[in-house]
């Protein structure tokens, strides 16, 4: 679990969150808002431990009942919408959120609400949910969480307090990460791949990241893009190629600056069978992919297109 002390890189939020839960100076709605990936959703959850902690107000001690249970998910007055679904929020859940917010806690200082990737609410949804924010029970508090803060309505928008997170430093990030026993080498390439978003690199923790990284590299030298994968899990393979033809691109430059250092002799291949404006379609091929992925293209099409793009001397290349 991510303490509130254990956030690193976003001091100012924390403070200001600390500082209005022992003034009783809370909002009735937040908008957590900032890069996907960025620890938005575990600032959070930490913060609902933080209100409702049964040690010390406005910190969470991370060992108390209260703590415990909602870092579990199974508190009875925290309550997480859309937590690791990218889809549509729809009126069912804003209705939910309703009837359970006129019912006074049952044993926390305030229920609290996290609405994750809140840009998804859909127009009726929205609209419901902006009646709630207009007139929030007391003891209660909303939390909305999402990269999109352009796309949600103004109106709710507007009703929020706004908390903007922002990528770490390379120092903060780094040491983030040791804090949570990532191995020097894995801290060394997180700290490229994922460009200061700590949340992004957490989902990675416990798993083999360079092992892991290598595969996928390996998956795109042989041309065998699986299409089976989740959506998530196409995301990660589009980073770790976007770094891999980015260190391709550095290595053709005659640059010693390949953050996959550890697979010089393929990168030279790499190198010299690729052109660059072969690599800069291969830029533009991800990053539109990037995009279509977040439209919710069929992700067998995007791959495909993807396969095609990798493949080299096209369009004059
Ligand atoms: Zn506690």
């Amino acid at each position: 679990m991510l303490t509130f002390k254990d956030i690193k890189g976003h001091e100012d939020s924390i403070a200001r969150l600390s500082t209005a839960i022992g003034r009783k100076t809370l909002a009735s709605a937040y908008l957590f808002h900032g890069p996907e990936g960025i620890g938005k959703f575990s600032a959070a959850k930490a913060f609902a431990r933080a209100v409702n902690c049964e040690t010390e107000t406005g910190h969470d001690c991370g060992i108390c009942s209260s703590c415990l249970r909602i870092d579990g998910g199974n508190h009875p007055d925290v309550h997480v919408i859309n937590e690791g679904y990218d889809t549509e929020i729809k009126i069912e859940c804003v209705r939910q959120l309703q009837q359970e917010i006129c019912l006074r806690p049952y044993e926390a200082r305030y229920k609290i609400f996290i609405l994750n990737d809140s840009h998804n609410l859909n127009a009726v949804a929205a609209n419901a949910l902006l009646k709630t924010l207009e007139d929030t029970p007391a003891k209660s508090i909303i939390v909305l969480v999402t990269d999109k803060p352009r796309v949600m309505p103004a109106t709710i928008v507007s009703r929020c307090r706004r908390e903007n997170f922002r990528p770490l430093s390379r120092a903060a990030f780094m040491s983030a990460l040791a804090g949570q026993g990532f191995d020097a080498p894995a801290r060394e390439y997180l700290s490229y791949s994922c460009e200061g978003r700590l949340g992004m690199a957490l989902k990675l923790k416990g798993s083999p990241v360079i092992s892991d990284k290598n595969s996928a590299i390996d998956r795109v030298l042989s041309g065998r893009l699986d299409d089976s994968m989740k959506r998530e899990d196409i995301r990660k393979e589009l980073a770790v190629m976007a770094v891999w033809f980015r260190d391709v691109y550095v290595t053709k430059l005659g640059l010693e600056t390949a953050i996959n250092g550890d697979r010089k002799r393929e990168l030279a291949q790499c190198a010299a069978r690729y052109g660059f404006a072969d690599l800069e379609r291969i830029f533009a091929a991800i990053s539109s992919s990037l995009l279509y992925l977040e439209q919710n293209v069929n992700s067998k099409l995007l791959l495909a297109n993807l396969q095609v793009s990798l493949q080299v001397g096209r369009a004059g290349g």
